[in-house]
């Protein structure tokens, strides 16, 4: 009986013990099945060796070559040297390999190798020899093996052997994979068959067989990935959802109120969101659109509708700061025409029992939170709409959570961070889109510039002069979690700095760790113009509205991500004045110089987005709370945008004929879909 390839423990397998088995484990290696899908991350070709009379300095090259002679040195520091001469057809060259004695006892003058590396030369003695970086010694095991993977490893296991094992694995089992893709999927998309692919993942004749090979995999993990998205989809259209009746006298006063009109990009959105809240299936939608382009005014919109009908309507925000502003300006906004707005926070107390006896009850209502909203004890008796205003800083399950809290509600998802195009498909398939593309108007173009440490005295003249003619800045000081307090402490120094150069200015400053009560009090006395300068950590990041503060100077901008950086300076170039933003700090990295560069160049939230994808990739991007996205092994989401577009279409054709992911045994990895 063969034994099934999930159920073999490699330590089973030929050639493989206990102990190479805990080292395969900490590669995430159980199962022989975890054998056969785990490929190489790249592979050495050479099939086509350099002519050691055709090397290039400097260049990464192969060779294939006989063993002239090799002998030991010791340098005058007692380190070794091992120095070799190979040849092929058309000449000869010295090899020299540093700190490996032992080669003289493996490596035999008359056998022939591959070497790959580079060739270089000597500083001090200008002799050119070839510097290997690794080499393979021809058997007939391996003569034939002319593109060669090579494997993530751990400590304890090198490229031949886990090769050998992996062979081992896919001759023992490769014949049990079922291909699980339906042949008119197949077909269609022109995949070549599983098997097929997976030994051409491991062991290429060719090149060119390789991206084949590798794009029938990601569609694999591509197409259970969308199915998954697909079928939560179909349950939440399945679902009975509450029809609103979008048209009444409280969103026409709501309307009539507001101190502005709508720009033709929110009207559009607001059309699609009001389509769907008349639906009688529930709504599932986001909104995306750049930091002040008028997301939440047109999401207060929505829940004006939602109280019109009846109902209870929530918005969550990630922060307390955010959502002590969104109270301040929703009750405003609202107040007029009489609907209750409440807050609901993790450190306000006081009326807590009132609130959520508020909530119990069916009166409607709009209630603003944070993640207070999704605790146990918060029951909502006639919830209708939930809103989560900056979603990416929300995990799915929070989604989720709020999400359950009703049993037909309308949920809509806002996030200013321009998540691309291709990422948004794959990661938020299964919400429908809504894109602000256009700023109100009378926004004008922050003027971003680098200070370098010997301009300050100048940029500090220019912050007086502004604040001289009314103007308010902000100073942002990096504060990461594993060095909070020197942070804090710099902050707090930062503080100092600025009252003794801006003697006549009320100076403050607001972080993360202070109270709800102290951070209202500080943000409002800013928002009234009595501090001038506002010292802070990344708490602006968020939703701050302060159309007067012109100025942002951002301390250590080396230390911020792109999105965060374009995030905080989205905070200024909010009313009529011109603004500034100050990069300031040394740029000790590439990938810090090209941020700040980015800044200096675009405006655009998606170019910059873009940027920082490719800069960080998905998972960092998005950040740890991010949990929508499974770790994809072969598929890459931010250059396989057509394998995206293909794996959707398949899922949909699939969903169509009746398909679902229980029907299939796909390889999946990562995240558990839903
Ligand atoms: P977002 O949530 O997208 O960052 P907000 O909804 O907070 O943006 O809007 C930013 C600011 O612009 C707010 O002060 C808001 O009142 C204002 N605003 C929104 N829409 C318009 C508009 N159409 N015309 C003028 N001002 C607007
Ligand atoms: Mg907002």
């Amino acid at each position: 009986m063969i034994a099934l390839m999930q159920q073999t423990q490699v330590r089973y397998l030929k050639g493989v013990g206990p102990k190479m088995a805990d080292i395969l484990s900490k590669i995430g290696i159980e199962t022989a099945e975890d054998l056969v899908y785990y490929f190489p991350r790249e592979y050495e070709d050479r099939s086509d060796p350099v002519p050691v009379a055709k090397l290039e300095p400097g260049k990464e090259s192969i060779i294939k070559v006989e063993l002239v002679k090799l002998s030991a040195a010791r340098t005058k520091r007692n380190f070794s040297i091992i120095k070799g001469k190979v040849k092929d057809a058309t000449g000869a060259v010295n090899v020299v390999w540093f700190n490996q004695p032992f080669l003289t006892r493996v490596l035999k003058p008359g056998i022939s190798l591959f070497i790959s590396g580079k060739l270089e030369r000597d500083p001090y003695s200008g002799a050119m020899s070839f510097v290997p970086r690794g080499y393979d010694v021809i058997n007939d095991g391996n003569k034939d093996d002319l593109i060669v993977p090579k494997y993530p490893l751990t400590e304890g296991v090198t490229q031949k052997v886990l090769r050998r094992i992996i062979k081992t694995a896919i001759q023992g089992h490769v014949n049990s994979i079922a291909d699980p893709i339906p042949d008119l999927i197949k077909e269609k998309f022109k995949l070549p068959p599983l098997k097929e692919s997976i030994i051409n993942l491991h062991f290429p004749k060719e090149m060119g067989i390789i991206a084949k090979a590798r794009h029938r995999l990601a569609f694999d993990e591509l197409l259970n990935f969308e199915l998954g998205l697909f079928c939560n989809r179909k349950k939440i259209d399945a679902t009975h959802g509450i029809s609103f009746d979008p048209d009444g006298e409280l969103a026409e006063k709501f309307k009539k109120t507001l101190p502005f009109l709508f720009t033709k990009a929110q009207d559009k959105v607001l059309k699609e969101i009001l389509a769907d809240m008349k639906d009688s299936r529930v709504m599932n939608r986001m909104i995306q659109g750049d930091v002040g382009c008028g997301k939440t005014v047109v999401a207060l919109y929505a829940m004006v509708v939602a109280v019109q009908n009846g109902y209870q309507a929530a918005i969550m925000a990630p922060t307390e700061i955010l959502a002590g502003q969104h109270y301040n300006k929703i009750s405003s906004l609202v107040g007029d025409i009489g609907i209750e707005v409440l807050l609901l926070t993790g450190s306000e107390r006081k009326n807590r029992k009132e609130i959520l006896s508020k909530l119990e009850g069916t009166k409607p209502l709009i209630i603003i939170g944070t993640h207070a909203l999704i605790e146990e004890q918060v029951k909502f008796g006639r919830l209708g709409l939930v809103v989560i205003d900056e979603q990416h800083r929300f995990g799915v399950e929070q989604r989720m959570a709020l999400r359950k809290k009703s049993e037909k509600l309308d949920l809509l998802v806002m996030t200013a961070t321009p998540i691309p195009r291709t990422l948004a498909l794959t990661l938020y398939g299964d919400l429908d889109r809504s894109v602000i593309d256009e700023m109100p108007p009378g926004r004008t173009k922050v003027i971003t510039r680098y200070v370098s440490e010997n301009e300050r005295t100048k940029l500090y003249e220019f912050v007086k002069a502004q604040i001289a003619s009314g103007r308010q800045a902000y100073v942002v000081c990096p504060l990461v979690e594993e060095s909070e307090k020197i942070d804090l402490k710099a902050a707090e120094a930062e503080v100092e700095v600025l009252k003794k150069i801006f003697p006549e200015h009320k100076v403050g400053l607001i972080h993360g760790r202070m109270k709800g009560e102290q951070k209202e009090k500080i943000m409002s006395d800013f928002l009234a113009g009595k501090t001038k300068i506002l010292v802070s950590t990344t708490v602006i990041e968020v939703g701050i509205d302060i159309p007067n503060s012109t100025i942002m100077i951002i301390e250590h901008s080396e230390r911020f991500g792109l999105s965060q950086l374009h995030q905080l300076r989205g905070r200024i170039g909010r009313g009529r004045e011109q603004s500034y933003c100050f990069l300031t700090g040394n740029p000790f990295s590439d990938t810090a110089k090209a941020r700040i560069e980015t800044m200096l160049k675009t405006t655009d939230g998606f170019k910059i987005a873009e940027a920082d994808l490719k800069l960080r990739g998905p998972g960092e991007f998005l950040g740890v709370r991010q949990s929508g996205l499974p770790n994809f092994r072969v598929a890459d989401i931010i250059n396989d945008e057509d394998i995206i577009r293909e794996a959707r279409e398949a899922a949909l054709m699939l969903i169509r004929e009746g398909f679902s992911p229980q029907s299939f045994n796909l390889k999946i990895w990562g995240d558990k879909l839903e």
